[in-house]
């Protein structure tokens, strides 16, 4: 590790009122290459959560009251230092959460850029103009912060995911406790590292530790105010459940089972190339992968070729070495139940058509995998597999694959390939998924909002509708002489 990493950058404690702060328990971090620990953090208790919630409350009320100008002042100084320190970040993620060296750079490009909107958009959150609605008094709406927002993170895009939350919670004027994945803090911990340089000490608040501990105490904290996950559909509705002893705001990214409606006028090898990124991309472990491939019948044989020929070709391999194009699966556990998923469909009568296995003896590299034969109601098809695996299936007619494209219990990203733009509409109009891209699986832009319906979550992240969300609206009302 020593060539490719400086061991210097690796920060291992947890962040507290701008305090460095050790623990007794520790976590070991585990480079998925390999299986080699890299280095142990903290296991926050409930108490280490209760005072950093203590510290983000006692900087509120100085941080609310800045200016959004003053506060944009501090994303963007933070926002440059990412940037500054992008080779740094990159390896760091490349290590702990097994992202090829040579993509990884664009997430830390991406997550320099939210601190920017962000801090932009912060100065122009506006609601309803005055108005006098009763006699004799005249109404001002306020958009004030709602206080201290604890953010939990997943381990599949740990960097970007905890700027995507920090930034519009920091540029809307709350504090944070930020609570990465136990699987891969160590980018989250770097970027506390250059935030504490900058911020006020209590502001920014970061603790690494189990879920069942310091995510649930975040849940249920009195200090906290407003509790955002990204993480699974379970732990989502058990964190609604403990958030409402206190009836704080929550707002949840969760899971998804993205289709992708290909309709008989769609090339295959374009939509071969596109699927290949939109499916594969950080080896599936993506919310909005696309995982279902739902192909009008006259299109299916062509598509299923070009995808076997297009996928194959994926460089699978060691993250630090710069032509690979697909790492590992990030941690062990993970790694079973996507080998358990594709040996279960395999025993209910699926076809493997491509990949199925582990690749090597050492880390966990899961090869490409193209399932058909697959039955609508299975649970390949129905539940999130967040590896590389995708199934392809057989629709009758464009009514049919929307049909089978909505009938799952998620609603998060969604994808039709056509060259007809009324049909495209008409699909636009009919996929209940909180995107839908037309032509394209997986682009995204900090301008833009994403978000889940059904049982992918509620809330909005990136775009103005985000920051919104970090946001109380209070009725001011004067009665005039
Ligand atoms: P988990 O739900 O297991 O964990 C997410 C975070 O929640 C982790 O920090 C975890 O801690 C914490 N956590 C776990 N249990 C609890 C609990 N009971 N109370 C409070 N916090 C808890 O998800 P994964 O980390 O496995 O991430 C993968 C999931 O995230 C997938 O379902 C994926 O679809 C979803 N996701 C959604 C996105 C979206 O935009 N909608 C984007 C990216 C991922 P610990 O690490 O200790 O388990």
């Amino acid at each position: 590790m020593s060539s490719f990493l400086n061991e210097d950058v690796i920060e291992n404690r947890n962040l507290i009122n701008g305090e460095w702060v050790d623990s007794k328990d520790k976590i070991e971090i585990i480079n998925p290459i390999n299986e080699e620990v890299i280095t142990s953090v903290p296991a926050a208790t409930v108490e280490d959560v209760e005072k950093a919630a203590l510290a983000a409350r006692n900087a509120s009320f100085n941080w609310g009251r800045l200016t959004p100008k003053d506060r944009a002042d501090f994303l963007i100084e933070l926002s440059n230092r990412v940037l500054g320190d992008i080779d740094n970040l990159s390896k760091l993620e490349t290590i702990n959460s097994g992202h090829p060296i040579s993509v990884v750079g664009g997430e830390i490009k991406s997550a320099a850029d939210r601190l920017k909107f962000f801090a932009g958009a912060g100065r122009t959150l506006e609601g309803r103009s005055a108005g006098e609605y009763a006699p004799g008094y005249t109404s001002i709406i306020r958009r004030e912060p709602i206080g201290v927002a604890g953010l939990i993170t997943p381990w599949n895009y740990p960097l970007l995911t905890a700027v995507t939350k920090m930034s519009p919670a920091l540029a809307a004027g709350n504090t944070i406790v930020l609570k990465p994945s136990e699987q891969t803090p160590l980018t989250t911990l770097r970027l506390a590292k250059l935030a504490n340089e900058i911020f006020p000490a209590g502001v920014i608040n970061v603790l690494t530790g189990f879920g069942d501990v310091a995510g649930k105490q975040l849940a249920k904290s009195r200090n906290i105010d407003i509790i955002s996950l990204t993480g699974g559909t379970n732990t989502g509705k058990q964190v609604a459940q403990i958030a409402s002893e206190t009836l704080k705001k929550v707002h949840l990214e969760l899971g998804g089972k993205a289709p992708s409606i290909i309709l008989d006028d769609a090339n295959p090898e374009i939509v071969a190339e596109s699927l290949k990124w939109a499916s594969f991309w950080n080896a599936g472990q993506d919310c909005s992968a696309a995982t279902r491939i739902i192909v009008t019948k006259a299109n299916y044989d062509n598509i299923l070729q070009s995808l076997k020929s297009s996928i194959s070709k994926l460089k699978v391999g060691d993250p630090s070495i710069k032509s690979t194009e697909m790492g590992p699966l990030t941690h062990s556990k993970h790694f079973k139940n996507v080998e358990n998923f594709v040996n279960n469909s395999e025993k209910s009568g699926a076809k493997i058509e491509l990949g199925g296995k582990k690749i090597g003896s050492k880390g966990f590299l899961f090869q490409p995998t193209i399932i058909t034969n697959v039955d609508q109601k299975s649970e390949i098809v129905q539940n999130e597999v967040f590896g590389p695996v995708i199934t392809i299936q057989k629709a009758e007619d464009n009514f049919h694959a929307i049909e089978l494209a909505n009938d799952v219990k998620y609603g998060l990203g969604s994808s039709v390939f056509t060259n007809d733009v009324g049909i495209a509409m008409e699909a636009s109009r009919r996929l209940k998924f909180g995107t839908v891209w037309i032509n394209d699986h997986g682009a995204v832009t900090a301008e833009m909002p994403w978000g889940g319906f059904k049982e992918s979550g509620y809330g909005k992240e990136r775009s103005i509708y985000s920051i919104e969300e970090y946001t109380n609206i209070k009725h001011v009302m004067i009665k005039l002489p």
